[in-house]
């Protein structure tokens, strides 16, 4: 127990909002992006600045709480929020200032891609993202990074310059390649195990307005599209990505009403090479089995960033599983069809988000991130508004997960996993888990930051 007083003095030493159950305002504050996810801090720290997560680092050790880091709060797991304990939310830490000249963009530590999308547009640069603009900046890029630019650009750590870093003893560090660099190594994959980011340096890219969309195909057809794709995108130049997906068209506009609620897969594409070129590129990409739907055209780079958006609102129930994929045999197609073609719900799917290319060409340990060899990875979502169907979409995608895993690299990437225990964990990081356990000692020896996929201290 803590008493008022010393909580009273806690609220009164930061610039940011203490909030603490019956307060006005604690239920929307506790709440994730995954419906799912219903935890009851003790306290949620709303931090403005550096300085009130150096405050709240300390207050959670002295006090011995259970800390919780909040970046945008997207994590499927709810890694963002725990019971009882401290919750420190970055969501205030939200900013994106763009350097034009340099190339970079330093981004605070609650942000979300759609605030760095925005920033950096204005100046026709951007940085490798995920595929919807509400994620958070710290979860995406300390788990690694994939979507639309992965191939030409690699994985979003691979972009990351620095970061500046509250550690578990309150000291606030730099992590780089000349400041730190066991460090900076670490949190390239690690995820939020070493320390609070509150903020990150990025590379940025020459992008525009990209060629892309989703082209969509009749179920019936999964098997040659699939054979087609694994075929293309392990050869395609890096210029262009495109992501698998089985999935149901939204009955709505601007999808056609022939095709609302029908069961599809799809390829969302995203060609950033010169536009006066990509009818030429994507004419084979057409021709080669015709789309039952094909809106790939020229798009800005944060419409393509943003177009899932409002498909997925804060508060759905989300259950996922991921593996990382090397090759898909006809076999292991056969497997995905079968189950990629009894999505539960709408909402639900499978993508397979291409990790070869430039994010294939970096080293193993160059980074904490191990599955530098595989080809892709792959995420089952069950996702729907209704809580009733909760049971469904975890028996749908845990179904998948175990007919399709035999036919995987064996470990996930971490920010498509929920809470799978020690040895999932360990089967992501492999040959770099030592090295991991080590820094992390070195670190954070206590664990205190402990609430996301989690690496143990060890010399
Ligand atoms: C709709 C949706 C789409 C997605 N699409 C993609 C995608 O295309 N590509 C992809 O790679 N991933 C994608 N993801 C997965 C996403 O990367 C993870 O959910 C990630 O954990 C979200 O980060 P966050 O900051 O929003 O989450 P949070 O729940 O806030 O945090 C997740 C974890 O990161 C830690 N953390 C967050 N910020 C910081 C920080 N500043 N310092 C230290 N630790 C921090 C937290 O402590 C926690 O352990 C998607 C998720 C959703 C829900």
């Amino acid at each position: 127990m803590i008493d008022e007083a010393t909580i009273s003095e806690f609220k009164a030493s930061l610039r940011g909002q203490l909030i603490q159950p019956g307060d006005e305002g604690y239920d929307a504050a506790r709440k994730v992006y995954n419906g799912m996810i219903d935890r009851r801090p003790r306290l949620i720290a709303r931090c403005a600045d550096a300085a009130d997560v150096i405050t709240a680092v300390r207050f959670g050790r002295e006090h011995d709480l259970l800390v919780a880091v909040r970046g945008g709060g997207h994590n499927g797991a709810g890694l963002g929020v725990c019971d009882d304990g401290l919750v420190i939310d970055l969501s205030p830490i939200k900013y994106a200032r763009v350097d034009p000249a340099a190339r970079t963009v330093r981004a605070g530590g609650g942000s979300t891609w759609g605030d760095v999308d925005h920033a950096t547009h204005a100046f026709g640069l951007a940085t490798p993202t995920g595929i919807v603009s509400t994620t958070g900046v710290g979860g995406l890029t300390l788990g690694g990074g994939v979507g639309n630019l992965t191939r030409q650009y690699g994985l979003t750590i691979d972009n990351l310059l620095a970061a500046d870093m509250v550690l578990a003893d309150g000291r606030f560090v730099t992590a780089s390649a000349e400041e730190n660099p066991d460090l900076f190594w670490a949190i390239r994959g690690g995820g939020g195990n070493f320390g609070v980011v509150t903020s990150f340096l990025f590379r940025s890219h020459p992008v525009h307005t990209d060629y892309g969309g989703p082209m969509l195909w009749d179920l019936a057809q999964s098997t040659e599209v699939m054979q087609w794709y694994r075929e293309f995108i392990t050869q395609a130049p890096e210029d262009i990505n495109g992501w698998f997906a089985f999935m149901t068209v939204p009955p709505g506009p601007p999808f056609p009403e022939h095709l609302h609620n029908r069961k599809v897969c799809g390829i969302v594409w995203c060609y950033t090479g010169p536009l006066e070129q990509a009818e030429a590129r994507f004419k084979p990409i057409r021709g080669f089995l015709p789309p039952v739907l094909d809106f790939v055209g020229p798009i800005p780079h944060p419409a393509l960033q943003s177009m899932f958006d409002a498909l997925y609102p804060p508060g759905l129930q989300w259950y996922w599983k991921a593996d990382f994929v090397n090759e898909l045999s006809d076999e292991a197609i056969a497997v995905q069809l079968k189950h990629g073609s009894e999505l539960p719900t709408m909402y639900s799917g499978t993508h397979l988000y291409p990790v070869n290319g430039a994010a294939g060409r970096v080293s193993k340990d160059a980074t904490a991130w191990d599955y530098r060899d595989a080809t892709w990875a792959q995420v089952i979502v069950g996702v729907d508004p209704d809580p009733r169907n909760k049971d469904r979409l975890i028996t749908w995608a845990r179904q998948y997960w175990e007919a399709v895993h035999p036919y995987s690299a064996g470990g996930a990437y971490v920010n498509f996993m929920m809470d799978e225990g020690a040895d999932r964990v360990k089967a992501t990081y492999r040959g770099n888990y030592a090295r991991l356990a080590a820094i992390k000692h070195k670190y954070d020896p206590t664990n205190l930051f402990r609430v996301n996929q989690n690496i143990k201290p060890s010399t």
